[in-house]
């Protein structure tokens, strides 16, 4: 691309309109920063718009846990940051122990969390379940639970996020999917299709095409991906408020506020990478079904109204990259969220608008540097 050719001026080009593209784009144009957005496709179009949106501290990695607290607190005043709530309630989120056995399970987990000095989580016995979840089948003994957790709409959330970064001043360009980073002088010359940003700065968030956007400024991350698959049925009589997941079984559930149960818990369809498509393994998905089913006997018979899945990528440790390139400066990388990425929407953004603008960040990320992916 000729340095001749038109372009925008920025301070920052975001790639990738998901969350975390959004909530980064809009934490910089807070902090002063001039930001443009380039989305190859349309604002939510992969992960961010096919999210179970479960917001959960519960069994997090020890490494993900100060900044997933945080982002906590965030969300239970979601509406000062974006202006909506986004959805949000807080009704809790519970790992289910069915036997005996998976209590010793919950137990393990919980005594790591007091040694590390976390009080979030809390082991309850079959009455506190029976309270908290009054259609449990009569088999299940006990669960462990974060009481803050819940989830959120991810459709308004998106929305929110959207119009917060645009009253902020990020300009918002989809359909431009990013072919091509040169440098510019100092600067980097983001080229995507049919227009050209420079900036100093580049945020990489796009998701499950975060490496090949890695590998145009000479990062080479060997990089995984997923291609969780989601059930909604149709609606039916309140039965449960917390969002439920269960010891050595795929699934979560929860009921949303129209009345359709929501089932998740991160079963794997196929997915089409370089043709962004992602399919169905319906076998696969009816072992969420069968789950659930068995967990809450009293749902009865009850239709599947869609199937969906969404891709993203996975690092081997499941934990996120969220820091500077290894090689490239002035480059910042934000992805790997690894299924479990909506919760820190609003942590990482600031995280990102931190490293951008200061260099570093005040919170605890080593753990997610990009180094340990080469
Ligand atoms: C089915 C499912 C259920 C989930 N449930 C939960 C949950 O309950 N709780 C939780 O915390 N997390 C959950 N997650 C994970 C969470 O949704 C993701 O971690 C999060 O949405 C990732 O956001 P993102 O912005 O990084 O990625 P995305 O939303 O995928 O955004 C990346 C964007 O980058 C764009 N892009 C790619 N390449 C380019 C390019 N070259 N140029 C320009 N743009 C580009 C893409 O088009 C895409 O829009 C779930 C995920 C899925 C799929």
């Amino acid at each position: 691309m000729s340095t001749s050719t038109p372009h925008e001026i920025a301070d920052v080009v975001v790639i990738g309109g998901g969350l975390h593209g959004l909530s980064a784009a809009m934490h910089l144009a807070r902090a002063g920063q001039r930001v443009v957005l380039l989305e190859k496709s349309w604002v939510g179009r992969h992960a961010s718009g096919a999210t179970a949106a479960g917001v959960r501290t519960l069994n997090r990695d020890p490494a993900e846990i100060p900044i997933s607290l945080e982002a906590m607190d965030m969300w239970h005043s979601i509406a000062s940051l974006v202006g909506d709530d986004c959805g949000f309630h807080s009704h809790g989120q519970m790992n289910v122990a069915e036997f005996p056995q998976h209590l010793s399970v919950l137990e393990k987990r919980l005594a790591a969390m007091r040694v590390a000095g976390y009080t979030h989580e809390e082991l309850i016995d079959r009455a506190e379940l029976l309270r908290l979840l009054p259609g449990i089948s009569d088999h299940c003994v006990g669960a462990l639970v974060a009481r803050r957790d819940g989830a959120a709409d991810p459709h308004r959330t998106l929305q929110a996020f959207r119009r917060s970064a645009e009253v902020a001043g990020v300009v918002i360009h989809e359909g431009c999917g990013v072919n091509a980073i040169e440098h510019a002088g100092p600067d980097w010359r983001v080229c995507a299709d049919g227009r050209d940003v420079v900036a100093p700065a580049v945020v990489n968030a796009a998701g499950a095409w975060a490496a090949h956007v890695a590998a145009l400024v000479g990062d080479n991350f060997s990089l995984g991906h997923k291609a969780s698959m989601m059930i909604v049925t149709e609606r039916i009589a309140p039965v449960l408020k917390p969002v439920v997941s269960v010891v050595g079984r795929p699934l979560s559930l929860k009921q949303s506020d129209q009345g359709t149960l929501v089932i998740g818990g991160g079963l794997q369809g196929r997915a089409d990478i370089p043709g962004q498509k992602s399919y169905v393994h319906f076998a696969e998905l009816a072992k969420g079904a069968q789950a659930a089913i068995d967990l809450f006997h009293t749902i009865g018979p009850v239709r599947i109204v869609r199937t969906w899945t969404g891709m993203e990528a996975k690092t081997r440790d499941l934990l996120p990259v969220i820091g500077a390139s290894p090689s490239a400066r002035g480059v910042f990388h934000a992805f790997g969220f690894s299924g479990h990425g909506f919760q820190l929407v609003p942590v990482v953004g600031a995280i990102l608008a931190e490293l951008v603008v200061h260099g570093s960040s005040t919170r605890p990320i080593a753990a997610f540097s990009a180094q340990r992916l080469i």
